[in-house]
C-alpha cells in the first residue's frame, strides 16, 4: 500500500513556502514515522494557502493530519499560532479514522523555552502525537495526568514569565474555571488550554470568555471546537454585561468573572496572601472596599462605583478561613498592610490564628498605591484601637 501526502504548497504570505520546507527528505521521514513505510505520492492543492501549517498523509483508511513547527522559532506566539488553527481544522474532519500529529521541521531559534515546552505539553494532552520530538530534546515531554499538574505548571510558569493579560484556569469544588482572554494571540492559548483541560477534566468547566474593549469572544472556529467537546460551557463576560447584573443586584452584589480576572493579573496564581495556602477550591477573591461599602459612597457616580468594584487592585487572595476572619473583622491591616487582630479574643483563639497565619505583613507587590488607597477608605469604617499587631 502507498501513502498519499496531500499539502497546500503557499503560505498566505510567501508563495511556495511549503515547496521549500517539505524536500524528499523530509516528506520521506514524515511518510515513515506516520504510516511505518517508505512509498508515498504526493499532491500538491493549489486551491487555497495553507492553514495550520499542515500536510495531510492518508494512509490505510487513516487521516493522519501532521501540523509543522516554524523553521526560524521567533517569539512564543509567533511560533505556535498555527497550532490551534490545526486543531480546528482537525476537529471540523468529520472522518472517524483520523489522528493529529506534530513534527519538528529543522529549525534555528530555541523551541523548547519553557513556555514552549508547557505548549507541547498541552498538545500532548490534548491527544496530538509528537512525531519526533526526541531527536531535538533529550528529557521526555508527558502529557499532563491531571488539571492540577496542569495548574501548578501554569502558575510557576507565570511566575517565571510575569506574563500579564493572559489566560487562568482555576478549580472549585464542583467546576474547573478557565478564565480565557480572547484578545490577539492569548486567544490561541485559550483554545489549546480549553481542548487540554478537557480532555482530562473530572468535573465540568466553564470558560469565561473575558471580552474586552470591542466585546470579542473566541473564533467561530474555536468555539465548534470546544462545543464539539461536550464538557465545556462558554459563559461570556464582559464589563458591560458585570455592570449591568451589579446594577440589577442594587449595587451590592459583585458575581463578577472579570474581577477574578483582574486579581489574577495582578497578583498571579490563587495563594492565600496570609498563609499562602494554594489549594484552589477554597482560595477567594476577598474585597478590600468591599462592594456593599462602595455602594454607600455618595462621591462617585455608578460607573465609577462599578469601577471600584471590579478593580484588581481592590483585592487579595484569601482562603475561605482568612477570608471569613478578614470579612468580620477578627483579623485587619492596617494602612501599611501589617496584620492585626481584635484584641479581645480569647487566648485560644489568638493562638488558633497565629498557628495559621504565617505573614505579619502584606507582601510588597500587593500593596500598589491604589490598593492602599482601598485600605485606607476600609478602615475609616473600622475602629483600629481595640486591635493589636499580630506578633509572631
Ligand atoms: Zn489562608
Amino acid at each position: 500500500m502507498i501513502a498519499t501526502i496531500t499539502y497546500r504548497p503557499n503560505a498566505q504570505k510567501t508563495p511556495g513556502l511549503f515547496d521549500l520546507l517539505l524536500t524528499r527528505e523530509v516528506l520521506l521521514d514524515i511518510c515513515q514515522l506516520v504510516t511505518g513505510q517508505s512509498q508515498y505520492r504526493v499532491i500538491r492543492d493549489l486551491s487555497s494557502y495553507n492553514k495550520g501549517r499542515l500536510l495531510y498523509v492518508e494512509y490505510n483508511g487513516v487521516i493522519n493530519y501532521v501540523s509543522l513547527s516554524e523553521a526560524n522559532i521567533g517569539g512564543r506566539n509567533s511560533s505556535l499560532q498555527s497550532v490551534p488553527t490545526a486543531i480546528n481544522l482537525f476537529y471540523e474532519d468529520h472522518r472517524l479514522n483520523k489522528r493529529l500529529c506534530y513534527y519538528f521541521i529543522s529549525h534555528i531559534g530555541n523551541a523548547f523555552t519553557d513556555y514552549h515546552l508547557f505548549v507541547y505539553r498541552l498538545l500532548m494532552t490534548a491527544g496530538v502525537e509528537f512525531l519526533n520530538i526526541d531527536r531535538y530534546y533529550h528529557t521526555p515531554v508527558l502529557p499532563y495526568k491531571n488539571v492540577d499538574e496542569l495548574i501548578i505548571d501554569r502558575r510557576d510558569n507565570q511566575t517565571s514569565n510575569s506574563s500579564n493579560n493572559s489566560s487562568y484556569v482555576s478549580k472549585s469544588r464542583d467546576k474547573i474555571q478557565i478564565y480565557a482572554k480572547t484578545f490577539g494571540a492569548s486567544k490561541y492559548e485559550s483554545t489549546l488550554l480549553a481542548i487540554a483541560i478537557s480532555h482530562i477534566a473530572d468535573r465540568p468547566i466553564d470558560l469565561f470568555n473575558i471580552c474586552e474593549q470591542d466585546l470579542k469572544s473566541l473564533p467561530q472556529s474555536s468555539l465548534n471546537t470546544i462545543d464539539s467537546l461536550g464538557n465545556i460551557s462558554v459563559l461570556n463576560t464582559s464589563l458591560f454585561l458585570d455592570k449591568r447584573a451589579y446594577f440589577d443586584s442594587g449595587k451590592t452584589e459583585l458575581r463578577s468573572a472579570s474581577y477574578l480576572y483582574n486579581l489574577f493579573n495582578r497578583l498571579g496564581a490563587k495563594r492565600c496572601a496570609l498563609c499562602g495556602c494554594e489549594i484552589p477550591e477554597i482560595i477567594q477573591g476577598a474585597h478590600i472596599w468591599g462592594v456593599s461599602q462602595i455602594s454607600k459612597s455618595t462621591e462617585f457616580d455608578d460607573d465609577t462605583k462599578f469601577g471600584h468594584a471590579v478593580s484588581g487592585h481592590n483585592g487579595l487572595w484569601l482562603c475561605s478561613n482568612h477570608h471569613k476572619l478578614f470579612d468580620s473583622n477578627i483579623i485587619l491591616f492596617d494602612n501599611d498592610g501589617c496584620v492585626r487582630i481584635k484584641d479581645d479574643l480569647v487566648t485560644d483563639d489568638v493562638a488558633f490564628i497565629r498557628s495559621t497565619t504565617f505573614r505579619s505583613s502584606l507582601d510588597a507587590h500587593v500593596l500598589s498605591d491604589e490598593f492602599r488607597g482601598y485600605l485606607q477608605r476600609r478602615n475609616e469604617t473600622i475602629d483600629l484601637t481595640h486591635t493589636q499587631k499580630l506578633a509572631m
